[in-house]
């Protein structure tokens, strides 16, 4: 039987060698060849677990990497979404973080969704609930999400992290989730996205941005700019978190716009009463 990863790669080494000769102007290659390339490497029977396990890093003592070892479904071949669930939620790759979980968060939603929203890491609410972006910032969300016509199960909901940061014994709140953390986890989201395939991920604050991308450009730079991850066009716009210690409507507005560019880039109708939400004539 032909492998199609092969087939992707002798396909396209007459372009390689264009582009190794260096030919002006450079060419292109036809977006169905980029497709059948991505699809190939994306569902290439995955090797054994077994023979990949020992070079799990351990993010208390590897520096940032910027891609961990892939993980592998147990029973080989390519990822479905419940088998991805089962291995995300047995998950043991962050030892600290196992000894502190209540549980994994995998995320939520529809796993055919066209609009990915992405955070940080699990909250103390998230962690009990097992469930993302269920508190006060999550709610928020939840209304956002909601103003732009979308309920929570029309969408995908999940953050870079799946398991909440720990925190020193006898603290309360949340951490940041170290860079190590989040590249160790990063493989996960990767094949949610690649099984889910939305059509545009809202990257929500820096953190995730840093997550996500390994951009760790300052959120005036990122926040309104369409950036990509796998070929996927990736809104950035402030966490709600933050909306929720700046309250005005300048900053609201800010987040509604970069909303309202996710609609368009959908292709969605959008109503003269969403194009005014905090504006002054609007709200
Ligand atoms: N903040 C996040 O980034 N994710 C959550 O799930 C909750 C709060």
């Amino acid at each position: 039987m032909s492998d199609p990863f092969q087939e992707a790669i002798r396909a396209s080494l007459p372009l390689l060698k264009k582009i190794q000769q260096g030919i002006k102007p450079a060419p292109k290659a036809p977006a169905s060849a980029l497709r059948q390339l991505r699809e190939a490497t994306i569902h290439r029977p995955a090797r054994p677990v077994a023979a990949r396990a020992p070079t799990t890093p351990d993010p208390e003592k590897t520096a940032a990497a910027p891609s961990a070892t892939m993980p592998a479904p147990a029973a080989g071949g390519p990822w479905t979404f419940e088998s991805l669930r089962k291995a995300v939620l047995a998950c043991e790759r962050c030892p600290h973080l196992v000894r502190s979980r209540t549980q994994v968060v995998f995320g939520v939603g529809n796993p055919e969704a066209e609009l990915m929203f992405v955070g940080e890491a699990p909250g103390a609410d998230e962690d009990a609930q097992g469930e993302p972006f269920v508190g006060k910032a999550g709610q928020l969300l939840t209304k956002m999400i909601q103003a732009m016509g979308f309920e929570r199960t029309d969408i995908f909901i999940a953050n870079v992290l799946k398991c909440r940061p720990d925190m020193p014994s006898g603290e309360s709140g949340n951490r940041k989730p170290k860079p190590a953390e989040m590249a160790t986890c990063l493989p996960w989201l990767r094949e949610q996205i690649d099984l889910i395939q939305p059509r545009a991920i809202v990257a929500l604050g820096a953190t995730a941005v840093e997550g996500l991308l390994g951009d760790t450009s300052p959120m005036r730079d990122l926040r309104g700019r369409w950036l990509e991850f796998q070929g996927i066009p990736v809104m950035v716009t402030y966490h709600p978190a933050y909306l929720l210690r700046n309250q005005t409507i300048t900053e609201k507005r800010k987040v509604w716009e970069d909303m309202l560019l996710v609609l368009e880039k959908l292709g969605k109708k959008i109503s003269a009463k969403q194009r005014a939400f905090f504006t002054k004539a609007g709200d």
